[in-house]
């Protein structure tokens, strides 16, 4: 299987390398015309009026809930079947995470159970738009408008998803963005973005990822550093107008899987109405996951789980996270999904051979 993050360089080296030789060459290697440039042409694909450049995604989470005065004894919903930095950023600003369950057919957080979810103290909560498919996140804006409560998307694995015609991070108050490698959309190395549509926080977004500079040496809060690298910003430049057709080519290999596995063993992954999934994972549901998991290995291909266990039981959260309900849809879940290899470049030949070991367990 290939090593997609390398592919997917050496599909636009030379462009890259130009890119990333402009910049060796320009002596502004902190903020500058890249950062500006990419910060635009991101806002601009996304539909939104702000696009401010951060050192990577768990940040973009902690600076969006700085940004929105999150604080020490604020509570803050999310789900549990997410990647950790989801809840790590929420800890970050010393907030409280409140965990809810998930809609199993989505695998995002239930806007019913987000509802009992809610207490006096709630003040932010952040849907994840989880491997590529958009939360139900018209039913969680409207909860959280009833309660006057800040709506963050988590869009780490949705660049490009779309619903109701609008992109995933463009309907809250704020969409989180990672850049992380294996992402539908990755720099070589980290990076994140936070897209609003109101400039006056996108305005304090730019102070606090500088110390809450709002001139040089002149804090008008307290900040982070949590700057996008204007060589990350330069080679993400090159690559985002390739995203639309790398996002078409993994629908491809969804569709493939989806017409060719065998469904007597095996729960595929839906697309809601109105939905456009940018399928950065492909999660299979199975009876026998670790037998398929490993019958798969066995035969050379390497699949993963997201998440093999979810973050109210894992050893730094257990018996102190707070969880809403019991989570009882996101643990049985988490013994039953799969993640198939996943990446635009995986051929038809790989992956009908896929789907025939799959069949043949
Ligand atoms: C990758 C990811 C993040 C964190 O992004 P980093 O750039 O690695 O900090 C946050 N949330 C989700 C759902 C992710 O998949």
């Amino acid at each position: 299987m290939k090593n997609y993050p390398l592919e997917s360089y050496l599909r636009q080296k030379n462009e890259i390398d130009t890119a990333i030789a402009k910049v060796l060459a320009s002596g502004f290697y902190i903020l500058g015309g890249e950062v500006v440039a990419f910060e635009q042409d991101f806002a601009g694909y996304l539909g939104v009026n702000h696009a401010v450049g951060l050192a990577n995604g768990t940040d973009a989470l902690q600076v969006a809930l700085r940004a929105g005065g999150i604080r020490s004894g604020d509570e803050v919903i999310t789900v549990s079947n997410t990647a950790v930095a989801t809840v790590a950023a929420i800890e970050m600003v010393g907030a409280q995470p409140v965990l809810v369950d998930i809609d199993p057919m989505r695998y995002t957080l239930d806007p019913d159970l987000l509802v009992e979810a809610i207490s006096e103290k709630t003040k932010a909560v952040i849907a994840v738009h989880l491997y590529g498919h958009p939360a139900d996140i018209y039913a969680i804006k409207t909860i959280c408008e009833d309660h006057s409560v800040l709506l963050i998307e988590d869009c780490a694995q949705a660049h490009g998803a779309m619903i109701e015609g609008k992109k995933v991070g463009t309907i809250g108050d704020y969409g989180a963005f990672s850049f992380y490698p294996t992402k539908n959309l990755g720099a070589i190395g980290d990076g994140g973005m936070l897209v609003t549509n109101n400039t006056e926080s996108a305005d304090r977004i730019r102070a606090l990822r500088q110390y809450g500079w709002i001139e040089r040496n002149n804090s008008s809060e307290p900040g982070v550093n949590s700057r996008l690298d204007e060589i990350q910003a330069a080679i993400l430049r090159v690559k985002l107008p390739y995203l639309d057709l790398d996002n078409e080519f993994r629908r491809r290999v969804a569709q493939i899987y989806t017409d060719t596995i065998d469904y007597s063993s095996v729960l595929t992954p839906t697309q809601a109405t109105n939905c456009l999934h940018v399928y950065h994972q492909y999660v299979i549901q199975a009876n026998d996951r670790d037998g398929l998991r490993k019958h798969l290995k066995e035969q050379g291909i390497d699949t993963q789980v997201h998440y093999p266990i979810p973050i109210h039981l894992q050893d730094a959260y257990r018996g102190r996270i707070q969880q809403s309900g019991n989570l009882e849809v996101t643990e049985c879940l988490s013994e039953r999904i799969l993640s198939l290899p996943m990446h635009p470049y995986l051929t038809e030949t790989e992956i009908y051979e896929i789907c025939n070991k799959i069949n043949s367990f």
